[in-house]
């Protein structure tokens, strides 16, 4: 039973990890595209440091980098260049030959300077997740304090890959570019899953666009928007249509030929 209550933990974590990152990671800091009253910037700041390790200059430079050359040469993670399994499997060493390069970091990350917190200790590799695995530890015992550990570090690292590899290889597009929408994806991974309406617009506070879709990062910023711990500052609603694509949607006739509607 401790186990099973162990792997729940995991999951709970890798989910908050992961609403941390699509947040303050990617919303906040790679687009700018919500402001975050500075204790809640903090706080997921420091989850960020003790759920992941992810330095967030790293993080956003990386992520910039990949939005400039999405699916080119250039492009730090494309399935379409690498290999779908290469990044389903190998997301991080990708994340990483690109972190450890010193020109990435320069020009995509100029606005985030390391300061003296980073310098101090929140640059210091996996201390804070090291950190998170003693108080597991600690709160649930050596062994299923562990299984909770590997439980968020192995779900966490699968669903970022799965929006990097799976999210521009499977699903539909409502837009012209090479990423894709999942639905069932963007439920687990507070609304990163619908990656094709992110691609198209990129500084929208929203992931999702039309009916049948969600964003569950959405209602959790509205209501830090009304504690007046955040605040919106891309228009989200409107403009969808204007980006709508001119793919064509096909149908294959009794014949098997191949009608194009739209
Ligand atoms: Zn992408
Ligand atoms: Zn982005």
């Amino acid at each position: 039973m401790n186990y099973v209550i162990a792997v729940l933990v995991g999951l709970v974590l890798a989910e908050v990890a992961t609403l941390i990152t699509t947040i303050y990671l990617h919303r906040v800091l790679s687009h700018k595209a919500i402001w975050l009253h500075p204790a809640v910037k903090m706080f997921m700041r420091f989850g960020t440091w003790m759920l992941t390790s992810i330095s967030p200059r790293e993080w956003v430079a990386v992520h910039r980098k990949h939005h400039n050359f999405s699916d080119v040469e250039g492009d730090p993670h494309s399935p379409h260049i690498e290999g779908y399994w290469q990044i389903m499997i190998g997301n991080v060493y990708y994340y990483r030959r690109e972190a450890n390069n010193d020109n990435t970091m320069e020009k995509y990350a100029s606005d985030l300077p390391f300061d003296r917190l980073d310098r101090m200790f929140l640059r210091r590799g996996t201390l804070g997740f090291s950190l998170t695995g003693l108080i597991l530890v600690l709160l649930m015992g050596i062994g299923p304090g562990l299984v909770a550990l590997a439980t968020l570090a192995v779900v966490y690292l699968v669903l970022n890959a799965a929006i990097n590899g799976a999210g521009h290889t499977f699903g539909y597009k409502s837009f012209e570019n090479d990423a894709t929408n999942l639905k069932l994806l963007a439920l687990i991974t507070f609304g990163e899953g619908l990656h094709n309406n992110h691609h198209a617009r990129p500084a929208s506070a929203k992931l999702s666009a039309f009916r049948g879709e969600f964003d569950p990062a959405w209602p959790v910023i509205r209501l830090l928007e009304k504690l007046r711990l955040a605040k919106v500052l891309t228009k989200v609603d409107e403009g969808w249509e204007d980006h709508r694509r001119r793919i064509p949607k096909t149908t294959v006739s009794p014949t098997g030929r191949v009608l194009v509607k739209d």
